[in-house]
């Protein structure tokens, strides 16, 4: 992230953009198109190109990372989410989230396994891989919830059961908690993997009954590390206790961090002619939490000392994960189908107001 100021202390929001390869379809039935957009990683920048006046201009614009079509999964967690994750083990929150629309690759980004191919592995194993590797499993926990927000209630893809999960707030320190929510202890790759698999099954079968598309509502993963360190590796930025020891007196300490990793309900724009009672219903519940979201990231990008957290679930959930010591990686995710232009525009401007 070149040229800018390290956010640990100003809260401010990464953003990175994504374009995703022309698909088979595309390929063909676009063949004769340019894409819609031209990506300058060295300048870091995306152009978009319009029409004007029978000629080809285009608006550019910066962001903190540009990965084009041809970035690895690794390069793209490496840059996304692993200085988020490495602040988790440092104890303190974080959030990784990708914005989009449906098609694009958010899922691809984030929640891919890779079980067949280690190299397609999305942020989400890799970042539990990287948790895995940093702790002692004799002293230190690692612990994981997963839910779907779906017209602002909460429901838990680890126990179907669960399906109005209420968030409970700490009105002193703003921690936020989910009493309601299965909690799930992790002892390794393979177990995570499984409990990946669970949720999405479920994100399968909940969604059948609500009638629903996955698309429609935001899958929500939370992974909670408890980390002991001796007193001497402890430094005052430790978050969780307070270490005014003497220099010879050194308590193992814990510090807990968590990571918020979430795959947001598709972005685009659902015509209203075509929506009516439960589509409509659903548009307008997308649009609340997307654009409560935008407000939010928006706030903490301009250091303003009001983040507007209370206007969505999706936004109270992450209360403590974003601003304040926190760090936040917004990943958005685009295509390159001139078919696409209005929501591709619409996405990068999402990205901008977080920059
Ligand atoms: P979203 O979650 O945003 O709806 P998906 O992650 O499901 O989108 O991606 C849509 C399709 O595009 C999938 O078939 C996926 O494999 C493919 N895809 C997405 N991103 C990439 C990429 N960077 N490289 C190759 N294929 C991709
Ligand atoms: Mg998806």
């Amino acid at each position: 992230f070149l040229g800018r100021p390290d956010n640990s202390v100003s809260g401010r929001v990464r953003v990175a953009v994504r374009l995703r390869p022309r698909n088979a379809e595309e390929l063909v039935a676009d063949a004769d198109f340019a894409d819609c957009v031209e990506l300058q990683p060295e300048v870091l920048s995306v152009k978009r190109l319009k029409l004007r006046k029978n000629n080809w201009d285009s608006d550019t614009y910066e962001f903190d990372e540009v990965l084009t079509e041809f970035a690895s999964q690794k390069r793209v967690y490496e840059v996304v989410a692993k200085p988020v994750v490495e602040s988790v083990l440092e104890g303190y929150n974080g959030t990784v989230m990708a914005y989009g629309q449906t098609g694009t690759g958010k899922t691809f980004t984030l929640g891919r396994l890779g079980d067949e191919d280690t190299s397609a592995r999305g942020i989400m194993v890799r970042a539990m891989e990287d948790i895995l590797e940093n702790i002692s499993p004799e002293t230190d926990s690692i612990s994981v919830s997963y839910l779907q927000l779906y017209m602002e209630s909460i429901h838990d893809l680890l126990n179907p059961v669960n399906d109005n999960i209420t968030i409970v707030e700490d009105p002193k320190t703003g921690d936020v908690s989910l009493p309601g929510a299965t909690l799930v202890e992790i002892s390794g790759q393979q177990s995570f993997m499984e409990l990946l698999r669970i949720g999405e099954a479920h994100r399968i079968a909940a969604n059948t009954k609500l009638n629903t598309e996955s698309s429609r509502s935001h899958a929500i993963l939370m992974v909670h590390v408890k980390k002991s360190v001796s007193g001497k590796e402890a430094d005052f930025s430790d978050n969780d206790n307070s270490s005014h020891f003497g220099s010879n007196f050194n308590p193992p300490m814990l510090r807990k961090g968590k990571l918020v990793v979430v795959d947001l309900a598709g972005s685009e724009r659902i015509h209203k002619s075509g929506s009516e009672g439960h589509m409509l219903e659903e548009a307008k519940s997308i649009n609340l939490s997307l654009s409560a979201l935008g407000k939010c990231i928006n706030a903490l990008a301009e250091n303003s000392a009001h983040v507007p957290v209370r206007d969505s679930k999706l936004t109270r959930l992450l209360r403590d994960s974003f601003g304040g010591t926190a760090r936040t990686s917004l990943i958005v995710t685009i295509g390159p189908s001139p078919r696409h232009r209005a929501e591709t525009s619409s996405t990068i401007s999402f990205g901008q107001r977080a920059m």
